[in-house]
């Protein structure tokens, strides 16, 4: 039976060729301009089909040639397919047609021979069809023996030139023919058009599995039949999703859902797995990590109503991508996409191709965590760039809040380790305006100490007391506060440019001493002037300057002193 089968299916491209303009797939609009055209008898002599590979060009050619003829059209202008004209073409004798292939026929000879028997009228029926397929093809001197008979073309000859590359043809055949630019075949149209090729040969499909093949056949309808065949062939009468994925090396949904599932959970061993896992099923990296740009690219359209349309999956499927765009934000998206895009373009070059795609994984499982700037476990790892401007930009305002609140506040207890929890929370506090709050402190226990912003304080005190043979120094450095922020840098404001000066000049003793007085090698100092802003605000330092700070704010915070006989 499985023998059987096969020879049956081998050739099923070719006998569910269409051989009616109703029954040609995906090219509705073509197939009726060209109807009318013979209805209306409004025939041009020179026809140019352009379009992708096997979406019905030399088919449509040929259903065109025949209807023409065809001496007993039915009531809806179809060939009837019984009368000798039709006979004759349905059995590949008719004299009215004339088939070239430039690809293999492209010289000037195998012009003249074609024009040659142009001259000749039609023995039975009313006009010869002459087909030049892959047009494009023919040399500048064929071409030109050509368009002498494309422009005086006798009564009885139709031209119909077909082609992949239509910028290929030039302007002056162009000009001479009407054009007719053939769609790709959807997978909508594909897998209705495969439904009925397996409904006529009672076989049981699986809708999935029809669409796991047009996808397969990238519009061309020819493929999409010859891919049927191989699975029908193997697999008998029935034919399954999971038949069509294993056939066609086609790599399950189901991995790249779930694998994106691991990703928005952060979840990078689980990521890794999955990706063993596919690998261990025989497909290669690149065609993982291809079909992982297709996914995000996927559920981007199913963020859009307007663009749902373009996702070319059944019904189950789109359902699945519906809910997995919900769970995904759209700028998460596009930084996938951007990472697993970058890994296919540089995929074939790379020597460690295994590592390329895990590295790509891993980066695309931290998206959403990026926006905490220091994570616990990789506290050595340099601050990427803009992250380092970010806090540059940020200092200024640090400072100024830092003086505002600091020491009213409680201070936060500064956290070596980060749960996932607190990440959410430090997310919001960093949107908030309250951006001290923000700095939470790395810690690496095999490289150093952790360091809180107390012991930061009392240190540059201790530091500023081993200046007190140099008074003035002493005590403007006194005055100073340095702000511990990430990775361990020191922010330093200072009023004036010559104070700073001379802090940059003795930057390595302070450093010195700050590290050791820390335990910290990490220790870095980053001074700068302030701004007039910082400076002109008044100092808040005392409980005075609080309370006055903050009934100059709300002038409630003075009525609940007195009603309530407040002290500060
Ligand atoms: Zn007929």
């Amino acid at each position: 039976m499985y023998f059987c089968n096969m020879e049956k299916f081998i050739v099923s491209a070719r006998k569910y060729r269409p051989d009616t303009f109703n029954s040609v797939v995906g090219q509705k609009s073509i197939s009726t301009t060209l109807k009318n055209a013979i209805i209306n008898n409004h025939l041009a002599h020179a026809y140019l089909f352009c379009g992708p590979r096997g979406v019905g060009k030399t088919t449509s050619a040929r259903i065109f040639a025949k209807t023409i003829n065809c001496t007993n059209l039915d009531e809806k202008y179809e060939a009837c397919n019984k009368c000798e004209s039709c006979e004759g073409f349905n059995e590949n004798r008719s004299y009215n047609i004339h088939e070239l292939d430039a690809a293999s026929n492209n010289s000037v000879e195998d012009i003249r021979n074609l024009i040659e028997q142009v001259r000749v009228p039609p023995q039975i029926g009313t006009h010869s069809v002459y087909i030049i397929d892959e047009v494009h093809m023919l040399s500048s001197q064929a071409f030109n023996a050509f368009l002498k008979t494309l422009e005086e073309p006798p009564e009885h000859a139709i031209f119909i030139l077909a082609t992949t590359e239509k910028h290929k043809i030039l302007p002056t055949i162009l000009s001479r023919c009407q054009i007719f630019d053939f769609n790709r075949i959807t997978v909508e149209d594909a897998v209705d058009h495969l439904a009925y090729v397996a409904g006529c040969e009672n076989i049981e499909v699986e809708r999935e599995a029809l669409n796991i093949i047009a996808q397969k056949a990238d519009g061309a309808m020819r493929d999409a039949l010859s891919l049927f065949d191989q699975i029908v062939s193997f697999s008998g009468e029935k034919v399954t999703y999971k038949d069509a994925i294993d056939n066609l090396n086609v790599l399950d949904y189901g991995y790249y859902f779930r694998i994106v599932k691991a990703l928005l959970e952060n979840d990078i061993s689980q990521s890794l797995l999955i990706f063993n896992e596919i690998l261990d099923h025989g497909f290669d990296g690149h065609h993982f990590i291809t079909g992982l740009s297709s996914h995000f690219r996927d559920i981007i359209v199913c963020k859009n109503p307007e663009t749902i349309q373009l996702l070319e999956v059944g019904d189950a499927i789109k359902e699945k991508y519906n809910e997995q765009a919900k769970e995904c934000s759209v700028s998460f998206l596009f930084k996938a996409l951007s990472i697993s895009n970058t890994c296919d373009l540089s995929y074939k070059a790379s020597t460690n191709k295994r590592l390329q795609v895990e590295l790509a994984l891993m980066k695309i499982s931290q998206i959403t965590v990026e926006p905490v700037a220091v994570a616990p476990t990789v506290s050595a790892t340099p601050v990427p760039p803009q992250k380092q401007v970010k806090n540059e930009e940020k200092q200024t305002v640090q400072a100024e809040k830092q003086e505002k609140s600091a020491s009213s506040l409680p201070v936060r207890p500064k956290t070596t380790s980060i749960s996932l929890s607190e990440i959410k929370e430090t997310e919001k506090e960093k949107t908030s305006t309250n951006t001290t709050q923000t700095q939470e402190i790395p810690q690496n226990s095999n490289l150093s100490e952790s360091v809180t912003q107390e012991q930061v304080e009392a240190a540059w005190i201790k530091f500023a007391e081993y200046l007190n043979k140099m008074p003035r120094l002493y005590s403007a450095f006194k005055a100073q506060k340095p702000i511990l922020s990430e990775n361990f840098v020191l922010q330093l404001s200072v009023p004036n440019e010559p104070l700073c000066n001379k802090i940059i000049e003795i930057k390595t003793k302070i450093l010195k001493f700050m590290r050791a007085e820390l335990k910290n090698s990490k220790i870095d100092l980053n001074p700068v002037v302030a701004t007039a802003s910082d400076t002109d605000k008044p100092k808040i330092y005392t409980a005075a300057d609080k309370y006055k700070f903050l009934s100059s704010k709300n002038k409630n915070v003075e009525v609940l002193k007195q009603n309530f006989g407040l002290d500060y």
